[in-house]
């Protein structure tokens, strides 16, 4: 038996990363997964057995209605999209601070908007689960201005909707990671002039000496997807390996 038989989980960024052990845990689990990413060529890889695939752009309000209105029953709802966009303030030109937010943020909005609805009409609740990170009002983290502020706006909408809908039997709650092996990681890294002492930099900030593993933060996932979770919400969920002791 399956902790998440007999649950739909939809999700975004399911391409890659996070996102990726996520659709594969909570298949493993039992649950019906809809994968979604803006990346449908990489996305199919995920094309097995209890995971379903769909094109889907968060940015695109459009996208997002005509998505949802394909999907009869879901129990959670897992927002993982998000960008990191690396600098300090005055490197953050106004065009990058509107797109972060509407990446990291609004397109948790939009799909919120979307699905409530059904989970309500339904009638038998829903969860859900928004991606933040540790560097947002919990920690600051050099060169993350606008990431850290997206990711701490993701921490008060949670917070916000969870407290709306409780009556509902919804519950909504956040997972701040530290940082991840990931392959946007990967790139970030490979961006720097040298991405060996780039990466020696990140690990060295990591209390367990050791980055995350994407599946390790699916774990997490699962465990609030599931009903062994089922008296929380509102909560951010930090998994850091420490790094914000
Ligand atoms: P990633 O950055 O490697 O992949 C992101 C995925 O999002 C890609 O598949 C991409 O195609 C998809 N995507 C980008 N724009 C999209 C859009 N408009 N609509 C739909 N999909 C889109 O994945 P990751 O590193 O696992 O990050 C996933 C989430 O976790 C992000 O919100 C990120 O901020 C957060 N996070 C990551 C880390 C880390 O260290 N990797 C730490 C904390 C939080």
């Amino acid at each position: 038996m399956g902790r998440l038989d007999g649950k739909v989980i939809v999700l975004s960024a399911g391409a890659q990363g996070i996102g990726r052990s996520v659709a594969l845990a909570c298949a493993k689990e039992g649950a019906k997964v809809i994968a979604t990413d803006i990346n449908i060529e990489k996305l199919r890889e995920l094309e097995v057995e209890g995971i379903e695939v769909h094109r889907l752009d968060v940015t695109n309000n459009a996208d997002v209605e005509a998505f949802a209105a394909k999907i009869d029953k879901i129990d959670i709802l897992f927002n993982c999209a998000g960008y990191v966009f690396d600098g300090t303030l005055l490197d953050t030109d106004e065009k990058s601070w509107d797109f972060s937010f509407d990446l990291n943020v609004k397109s948790m909005y939009r799909m919120c908007r979307q699905f409530i609805p059904k989970m309500i009409e339904q009638g038998t609740g829903g969860n859900i689960i928004n991606m933040s990170s540790v560097a947002s009002s919990i920690k600051a983290a050099p060169n993350r201005c606008v990431y850290g502020a997206t990711k701490a706006a993701v921490i008060g909408f949670s917070k916000a909707v969870a407290v709306d809908y409780v009556k509902n039997n919804i519950r909504v709650n956040c997972i701040c990671p530290g940082t991840v092996d990931t392959p946007s990681l990967q790139d970030r890294l490979n961006a720097r002039p040298d991405p060996k002492k780039a990466y020696d930099e990140f690990v060295a900030r990591q209390k367990m000496g050791r980055f995350a593993t994407a599946d390790e933060i699916a774990h997490l996932v699962v465990y609030l997807s599931s009903d062994e979770s089922s008296y929380i919400t509102g909560q951010e969920f930090i998994i850091d390996g420490g790094w914000s002791l």
